[in-house]
């Protein structure tokens, strides 16, 4: 059956990001997976946690929140300040961002300092979590990129980029980059997040009153292995047209240009 925007299996959405969209955070973005929309936006704080200290663990943190605006559903979403409580959903959320970020993360090379990742969903439609963590990392290289120039950085501290998207079996086919209806009606559901080398991060998959088999499984993977080496490209590109690149910056974006 065809989907109901007209896309191949193995499509994304239409991908695009915005960079600096928030000027007062060190690096942001608006980041686009068709109708779903995040805003992501780094901030620096010359602090590490307080655990770090006690422990006497060198370096600094990376770390994420996660919120959709009361407005990004059709419903509107109450404020978890409202309600007294962070969501679960959100909870377990930006925990999987904080590791996507800091897998890519050199902790040491970035120094005492804490990169606090904001990511705000202004419209959901579907795939919020992996467009965050594809915008997240825009956003964070854009602020360690300003760092660098700033001289409190010498060596960029991230080794390679990370982006995620997802993928399910929906109407009996294996298809990539899910919109909300195709997520609600998906046999099975897959979170793929994945390094520009090609390695997993973390996968988040399950069947929805179903089950999958292994070779759907492969089928999945495979479709977000390439979708993933597109938003790479495009992440590069956005990281670039962000302006005042240095040459750490540039380097590592070269260093990575043959690899995805
Ligand atoms: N959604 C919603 N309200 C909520 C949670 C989810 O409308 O409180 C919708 C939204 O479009 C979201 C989709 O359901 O993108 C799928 O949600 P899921 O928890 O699978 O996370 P996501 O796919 O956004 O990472």
């Amino acid at each position: 059956m065809p989907r109901s925007d007209g896309r191949e299996p193995g499509q994304l959405r239409p991908v695009s990001f915005v960079p600096d969209v928030a000027p007062h955070a060190a690096g942001s973005v608006l980041v686009s997976f068709g109708n779903t929309r995040v805003i992501c936006a780094a901030t620096v704080q010359e602090d590490i946690p307080r655990w770090m200290k006690a422990q006497s663990v060198a370096g600094g943190w990376v770390t994420a929140e996660y919120s959709m605006l009361p407005y990004s559903t059709p419903d509107r979403k109450t404020r978890d300040i409202a309600r007294g409580k962070l969501d679960g959903r959100s909870s377990e959320i930006q925990r999987l961002i904080g590791r996507a970020l800091r897998a890519v993360t050199d902790l040491k090379k970035l120094g005492p300092r804490t990169v606090w990742v904001d990511c705000d969903v202004l419209q959901a439609d579907g795939g919020t979590r992996t467009a965050s963590i594809t915008g997240g990392c825009v956003a964070l290289a854009i602020a360690l990129n300003g760092l660098i120039g700033a001289g409190g950085v010498s060596e960029f501290p991230l080794t390679q980029l990370v982006a995620a998207v997802s993928a399910g079996v929906w109407e009996g086919s294996p298809v990539l980059d899910l919109d909300y209806p195709e997520d609600r009606d998906a046999a099975v559901d897959f979170n793929v997040v994945m390094t520009e080398d090609g390695n997993f991060v973390e996968l988040q998959g399950s069947g929805e009153e179903n089950v999958f088999t292994a070779a759907e499984m492969e089928a999945m993977l495979m479709l977000s292995r390439t979708g993933i080496e597109e938003l790479v490209g495009k992440q590069r590109e956005a990281i670039l047209s962000a302006g005042k690149t240095t040459e750490e910056t540039l380097t590592f974006l070269g260093s990575n240009l043959g690899t995805s």
